[in-house]
């Protein structure tokens, strides 16, 4: 692609930081914003499909994607992260706070401490540190923030064990709502999006505990748990709507939460 080309793009001269970008949603987010012009640093904790991810993204635009090794729960590896980011690629614009696991499952009488603690860290602490962190940065020309919630904790509330996960994901709503107002007045727009059930790779972060099954109370649906296109959505579904709320085709809307789920949790 030329650079003429590049300069057309909805992304072009346009960094975007996105957490969790070696799986699924993250993944799908980056590769979208940055086949449209945009620098991507992609955080998540090391491993080959975050590399992968690099790799695939900088075959389409060379120097396009750096993947970063970083703990979202760990403050002193986000800060400097972004540092880096903002070092590399000049400037911070959008930020995808979208890492995220489901942990442990669990009543709540045998839910331990540490895992209840565990979830909350990651999914709440680590939104919080991505967007503290990338303030100074977003705050030179305006920017938006995108932070991926979940219906569970903001509609649904009939999966059980999940009572970490939906409270972090209820906290992600507040947050994104509270900086919304706050953010406003230096043009960083924040929003919120809460997806349904999207085919990635979460269920390698959740653990089910044997006392599960003794709080599960049957939930019956109608046919079809998606009634919209009867199935989960995919990533890319996702990053469409990530992308609109990056760039500035949504430059009068902040503060919003939305669900992106083909109706699911409306069945419930
Ligand atoms: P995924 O497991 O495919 O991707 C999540 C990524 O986050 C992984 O690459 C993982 O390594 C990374 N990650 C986990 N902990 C991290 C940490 N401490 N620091 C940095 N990176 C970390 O799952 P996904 O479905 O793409 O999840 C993305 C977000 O979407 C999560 O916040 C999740 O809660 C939310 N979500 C997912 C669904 C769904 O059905 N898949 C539904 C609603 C909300």
């Amino acid at each position: 692609m030329s650079q003429e080309q590049i300069n057309k793009l909805r992304f072009a001269g346009k960094t975007a930081i996105i957490t969790g970008a070696g799986s699924g949603i993250g993944k799908a987010a980056a590769v979208k914003m940055a086949t449209e012009g945009a620098n991507v640093a992609l955080f998540d904790l090391l491993d080959d499909r975050t590399e992968q991810t690099e790799a695939e993204i900088n075959a389409i635009r060379p120097g396009a994607a750096r993947a970063f090794d970083v703990d979202t729960s760990d403050a002193a590896r986000v800060e400097k992260a972004v540092l880096e980011t903002a070092e590399l690629f000049g400037t911070v614009d959008v930020v995808f706070a979208n890492a995220g696991i489901n942990g442990v499952l669990s009543p709540i009488e045998d839910m331990k401490l540490e895992d209840w603690q565990h979830t909350l860290s990651v999914n709440l602490n680590g939104t919080f540190l991505t967007v503290k962190y990338a303030i100074p940065h977003l705050k030179k020309r305006g920017g938006s923030i995108i932070i991926t919630s979940s219906i569970n904790g903001s509609r649904v509330f009939s999966n059980f064990g999940m009572s970490a996960y939906s409270t972090s994901k209820a906290g992600q709503v507040a947050f994104a709502k509270m900086a919304a107002l706050e953010l406003a007045k230096f043009k960083i727009r924040v929003n919120v999006i809460c997806p349904g059930a999207i085919s990635t790779n979460i269920d390698q972060s959740t653990e089910k505990t044997d006392e599960l099954k003794e709080i599960v109370i049957p939930v019956q649906y109608p046919e079809g748990s998606q009634p919209l296109r009867e199935g989960p959505g995919s990533p890319e579904n996702v990053a469409d709507l990530v992308a609109f709320l990056g760039s500035d085709e949504s430059i009068h809307v902040t503060g919003a939460q939305i669900i992106i789920d083909g109706a699911e949790s409306l069945l419930r």
